[in-house]
């Protein structure tokens, strides 16, 4: 209409009735489909309400946009008391609420992901409708360079990775992947660290890293620690990790704690806010709401399993008198079959032996890792210990700390010349 005005060649009364069926808002997906996409970029921490909701409706309407939001700082003032939140809430919001229509692309991942995810972006680039690529670029201003601010956000569950591709098939299982993140079945990925103690001995832990440690690395966050001498190192101090495991009800008279690496590379133990901690907890929730989403321990699925197993359970004939004198021997001396018993069943074992509710395991893989001799799977692809002997007493330790159902129970020390006994049965004691 408008080439054939600028011709002079448009006629009312001759070209009118044709144009009046396009309407106001006449183009249909074909006629979209022929339009070139469009890029939109924007920054999370300058859209304003109104330009998100026009994002929104833009992504109703199926039009033919390509949406990048940029988030640099997942920092936020609470709007009660002044302190600091870590949520990058604008497009955390919009990113669900586009997976919520069901019908578009969208990836979310820190910059520090983008080259291992090159192929997610291409496909979302050409993907036939709206998509939104939510990014963490890192460069939120503090000393730190933004790639690693990037990297350590994705490892800490502040700003997991996420993909939701409508075009891989018709459910969740198919669209829904949080593949580009860390350890998914755990609610903090675990990293081995090596140190030297005071006796320039090589000590190795495996440390969780949590959203506690990702605010340790942002000087803005300073206030929230506080540096314990080492002459006041007490049992009450618990590391960060084993706290959010626990119910904060058994931790009436425990502080958490943190350990960091000062400028002169020595060890310290800092003491974490309480803040904070309510902080990590509410991560991880959000993380564990993902990771249903994903598949991975869906509560659903439990319930189901768990349903299969009381009725496999209720057709199970009694036990023969050999096959009884059998459950009466060391958790490692048991067929793996029978490894399914109840969870009552165990109750009555020893602590002295370390054994493992084998019925209530979610296969996670954490504690094989750490030593497959150890540990393995049965029949059900459900682990117990088949040689208490084949690892050492840290190794059963680290495992139950692992544990994310905390179904591990390490037991006595078995070896009384495995050095740091006595701060490994001090970890060991929650899972006695
Ligand atoms: S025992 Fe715990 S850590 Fe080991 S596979 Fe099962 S759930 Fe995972």
């Amino acid at each position: 209409m408008a080439k054939l005005e600028i011709e002079g060649e448009y006629g009312e009364a001759r070209h009118g009735a044709f144009f009046a069926e396009f309407g106001n808002n006449g183009l249909d997906p074909d006629d979209l489909a022929a339009f070139p996409d469009y890029l939109i970029c924007a920054r999370a921490g300058e859209l304003q309400t109104v330009e998100s909701e026009r994002i929104l409706q833009a992504f109703v309407e199926g039009l033919p946009i390509k949406v990048l939001v940029q988030t640099d700082d997942l920092l936020e003032e609470s709007m009660i008391g002044g302190d600091y939140l870590i949520s990058g809430l604008p497009s955390r919001q919009l990113a669900s609420t586009v997976i919520g229509f069901g019908m578009h692309y969208v990836l979310q991942s820190s910059s520090s992901s983008l080259f291992r995810l090159r192929e997610q972006i291409a496909r979302g680039l050409a993907y036939p409708g709206p998509a939104l690529f939510s990014i963490f670029s890192g460069a939120s201003g503090t000393r730190i360079p933004p790639y690693l601010t990037a990297a350590a956000a994705a490892e800490s569950r502040a700003f997991p990775a996420f993909i939701y591709d409508p075009s891989a098939g018709p459910d969740w299982a198919s669209r829904f992947s949080l593949d580009a993140n860390s350890q998914i079945d755990l609610d903090w990925p675990r990293q081995r660290f090596d140190y030297e103690d005071e006796e320039h001995q090589l000590v190795s832990e495996n440390l969780a890293f949590t959203l506690v440690d990702f605010a340790a690395c942002d000087p803005r966050f300073t206030r929230y620690f506080a540096k314990v001498p080492r002459m006041k190192w007490s049992a009450d101090l618990v590391p960060v990790t084993e706290f959010l495991a626990r119910e904060p009800k058994d931790l009436s008279e425990k502080v958490p704690c943190l350990l960091m690496v000062d400028c002169d590379n020595r060890l310290q133990k800092v003491i974490v806010n309480d803040k904070l901690v309510r902080e990590a907890r509410r991560c991880a929730e959000a993380w564990r709401s993902l990771q249903e989403l994903g598949g991975v321990h869906n509560s659903h699925a439990a319930r189901l399993v768990e349903q299969e197993r009381k009725i496999w359970a209720g057709q199970s004939r009694p036990l023969t008198a050999p096959e009884q004198k059998k459950t009466d021997a060391t958790p490692s001396e048991l067929p793996a079959a029978s490894n399914s018993a109840p969870a009552e069943a165990v109750a009555e074992r020893s602590s002295d032996d370390p054994y493992i509710e084998t019925a209530r395991c979610t296969s996670c893989n954490e504690c094989t890792q750490i030593n497959d001799k150890m540990f393995g799977y049965d029949a059900n692809k459900q682990a117990s210990i088949i040689n208490p002997d084949a690892g050492t007493y840290r190794q059963l330790v680290e495992a139950a700390e692992s544990c994310q159902v905390s179904i591990i129970h390490p037991g006595k020390p078995r070896n009384p010349n495995e050095p740091d006994l006595d701060e490994l049965s001090r970890r060991a004691e929650p899972f006695l």
